[in-house]
């Protein structure tokens, strides 16, 4: 592929994984008029783009045998390594010259095998996680952090631009995957300080969309209490970004810290209240359930209005 070939009329997209960023990270390159070759392990989830137009395949090998450039955005690294390096995975149908692109958030180490392995068969692999949240991925505000060649960064940018705003490469292979765990030890401790914020709110009376909305424009605003925040004081816990989804990234950075003989307290301590939200059943809810585990912890309920 040249690198003026990236453009609906030349390049077929295929992608890999259609759940709750997915869909609509891929709507946003079916919209711009692509040709797109979708999978899913479930195919009902992939029937609303089906509908638009993409082409469904059977497996992700289907998939790579004819898509030039091949997206994947599934969920935990042992799903990477079926998706990419199983029977069925993109490696076996892989064509010379062609691109893959990891969006998941996975293993920096595993992102350098996939690209190892693709540079054996004369094609090409970049990790490119992503963050912005399910908010991000249908506004295509996405913040894209890269790690593989810079030259097939570059090629497929306009793909990129598509879903994100910020798209920035990082380095090596591997390189955008450790970009996402500095991302997730950062949101790890802010999640908990949007939660004592919240049950500090409530305790003081004050009305909680009104402290959201003072301190949210303020020094202290994040993205996760002007987001997260609103959605805990209407106690909307769905997801958005998955609790199973928060303890495997934080799982995977806190392996890479023991290796790197790193202490992290505040990724440690965070961890360990979402594993307490996982073992109580409640790990497809989304992050901002951390609400749940300190709500128990004080005996109190975060409400929305003043409560004195
Ligand atoms: P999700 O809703 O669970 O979507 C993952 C999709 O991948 C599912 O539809 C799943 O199929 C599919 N899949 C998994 N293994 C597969 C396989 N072997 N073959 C084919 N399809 C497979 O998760 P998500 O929230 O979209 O997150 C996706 C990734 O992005 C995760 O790595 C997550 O950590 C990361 N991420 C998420 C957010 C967020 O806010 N949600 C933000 C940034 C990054 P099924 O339908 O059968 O389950």
């Amino acid at each position: 592929m040249s690198p003026e070939a990236i453009s609906p009329d030349r390049t077929k997209v295929g992608w890999i994984g259609t759940g709750v960023m997915g869909k609509p990270m891929c709507g946003h390159i079916l919209r711009a008029g692509y040709r797109v070759i979708v999978h899913n392990r479930t195919k009902a989830k992939a029937e609303e783009l089906i509908a638009r137009g993409a082409k469904w395949a059977g497996s992700p090998r289907e998939v790579a045998e004819e898509a030039d450039v091949i997206f994947t955005m599934v969920g935990y690294p042992e799903d990477v390594r079926e998706v990419y390096l199983g029977p069925n995975g993109i490696l076996a149908g892989a064509k010379e010259g062609s691109i893959m692109i990891d969006m998941s958030t996975s293993q920096p180490s595993l992102a350098a095998e996939i690209y190892s392995k693709a540079r054996a068969i004369g094609a090409h692999a970049l990790d490119a996680p992503v963050s912005g949240g399910d908010i991000g991925a249908k506004e295509a505000t996405l913040s894209i952090m890269i790690g593989g060649d810079r030259d097939i960064a570059e090629r497929v940018k306009p793909l990129f631009q598509l879903m994100g705003k910020s798209i920035r490469y990082m380095g090596p292979a591997g390189s955008g995957q450790s970009t996402k765990l500095c991302n997730q030890i950062l949101i790890a401790s802010t999640m908990i300080g949007v939660v004592e914020c919240l049950l500090y709110a409530h305790k003081s009376g004050l009305d909680l969309m009104d402290v959201i909305a003072a301190v949210g424009s303020g020094a202290a605003g994040c993205w996760s209490i002007n987001n997260l925040g609103p959605r805990i004081v209407r106690r909307d816990f769905d997801p958005g970004f998955m609790v199973e989804h928060f303890v495997k990234d934080m799982g995977i950075a806190l392996e890479e810290a023991r290796r790197m003989n790193l202490a992290l307290p505040g990724l440690a301590m965070a961890h360990q209240f979402y594993v307490a939200l996982k073992a109580k059943g409640k790990g497809r809810l989304g992050t901002q359930a951390l609400a749940l585990v300190l709500e128990e912890l004080n005996n109190a309920r975060i409400e929305g209005g003043p409560n004195r």
